[in-house]
């Protein structure tokens, strides 16, 4: 534990990029090992503390140095401590600078390691046409946060399922889904994508499930959007039932094993992947396009045993296969106990070169706080296959709408993002329901300024 004070939106950097390197922070008011006041750092643990000063625009990359010096792999990300590292090549593209101009800027100002820049602008060059494509479009999130039972290593805000609680959730969800399709067109817009998100949306009963589709249906027909992808990612949510509604209405499915190594599952708290194979044959003869996750770095689980698990993946012909790294957020049960997996960093370079060679391409990625090997998500798919949400997502270059818990509107005008997020608890979002109403009228409130500025 190490323990920091810092003021103002510094403080937030600071702690971000020491947790990346230290792990756990606390923000103190009083005795510290670090801190950051003035323009000057100091490291209290040494004797007498150590100090320099750092100028206020390149403070990060002065503490970057100092902690470089200080311990021998600090990762490959430099002072990129978001989620979306992709963004610092976006804003200055934007600004018309040249590649060669953002290579350095990344290296210099950003402290990247060569192996990262490249995986940044193979990415980007992966997703550039989507990217760029239908921007006045809108796509819609929808949460179900439940799930059968809740994995160890969760941090999401999902609830385990049950019949009372989805009921009182969905009556609520259907009011909000008609209020803002008539927001939608009272403003003229497209909706072209669709996410149904949790959580696990299967989760729900068969009737439950049923009538939600129809629901969305209703508002956002199948035919006319781009995309409509269900997630499914827990097996032991499944029927034929089930399984036929979601070939019925989505054209994308997220089945996710996140390891085949049955022990392995059984630490994590996650069911078996046994029914895999029969699951994925059953959606490709349906025509839908799979998307399938792999953890590298869950407890207990070798080098060898990840492997294994890639190949079987590969074997199954999923068209996406995301590899996430694991990361041990508070929240979830077991992991801030847990060692972390030495192996987590060779598990997710290796599987870069072996889908590689099975001609997947990375075409989004992403980072989150505490992984365990200070690395990245990376969603790779057989060209043409791409999911455009997840592109939009995480470049934040597209509006969205969303309906449900801890749902986030992004608004952008004049190339400013505004997001709106709603309770991230079940309960608390049932009790508040005028909050989604809200946030709809902030979202659709300059909606004419921006048509005629834009
Ligand atoms: S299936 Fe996903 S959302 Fe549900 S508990 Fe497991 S990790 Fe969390």
């Amino acid at each position: 534990m190490i323990r920091l004070r810092a003021t103002g939106k510094k403080a937030l950097h600071l702690r971000y990029l020491v947790e990346d390197f230290f792990g756990e922070v606390m923000m103190s008011d009083g005795e510290a090992d670090f801190s950051l006041e003035k323009d000057l750092f100091t490291d209290y643990r040494k004797d007498p503390p150590y100090q320099f000063s750092v100028s206020s625009d390149s403070y990060l990359v002065s503490i970057h140095k100092y902690f470089s010096e200080e311990k021998e792999d600090l990762g490959g990300w430099g002072i990129m401590h978001g989620v979306r590292p992709l963004k610092w090549i976006h804003m200055r593209r934007e600004e018309g600078w040249t590649t060669r101009a953002i290579q350095q800027d990344l290296l210099e100002n950003g402290r990247l390691r060569e192996d990262k820049l490249d995986l940044l602008f193979e990415v980007e060059a992966n997703q550039k046409t989507f990217f760029e494509s239908d921007r006045d479009k809108l796509s819609l999130y929808i949460s179900l946060p439940f799930c059968p039972t809740i994995c160890h290593f969760c941090c999401f805000h999902s609830v385990p399922y049950t019949k009372r609680l989805s009921e009182l959730y969905l009556s609520q969800l259907y009011e909000d889904l008609a209020l803002l399709h008539e927001k939608i067109q009272e403003n003229n817009k497209t909706v072209d994508i669709v996410y149904v998100g949790g959580g696990t949306p299967s989760s729900l009963r068969t009737e439950q499930l049923s009538a939600l589709l129809e629901q969305i249906e209703r508002y956002f027909p199948k035919d006319s959007l781009k995309e409509y992808t269900i997630e499914a990612g827990r097996i032991d949510s499944f029927t034929e039932e089930k399984a036929e509604l979601i070939a019925q209405f989505a054209t994308r499915v997220c089945i996710n094993p996140q390891t085949f190594s049955e022990e392995v599952l059984q630490t994590v708290g996650r069911p078996s992947a046994l029914e895999m194979k029969k699951w994925v044959h059953y959606f490709k003869e349906k025509g839908l396009l799979i998307n399938a996750d792999l953890i590298a770095g869950l407890p207990g689980e070798s080098l060898q045993q990840f492997l294994h698990s890639l190949e079987r993946l590969i074997e199954l012909e999923p068209e996406n296969i995301t590899i996430h790294q694991l990361s041990k957020k508070k929240g979830s049960k077991l992991m801030e106990d847990l060692q972390d997996n030495p192996s987590a960093g060779e598990m997710t370079t290796r599987a870069y070169q072996r889908l590689k060679d099975a001609n997947f391409h990375p075409y989004y990625l992403y980072r989150q706080k505490k992984m365990v090997d200070r690395g990245e998500n990376i969603g790779y798919a057989k060209k043409g296959t791409e999911c455009l949400y997840n592109i939009r997502m995480m470049e934040d270059q597209h509006e969205v709408v969303a309906a449900g818990s801890n749902s986030v509107l992004k608004k952008i005008r004049g190339g400013k993002l505004t997001r709106l997020t709603n309770y991230r608890d079940v309960r608390v979002f049932l009790l508040n329901p005028e909050r989604y109403g809200e946030h709809l009228q902030a979202f659709f409130a300059d909606n004419d300024a921006r048509d005629e500025g834009e």
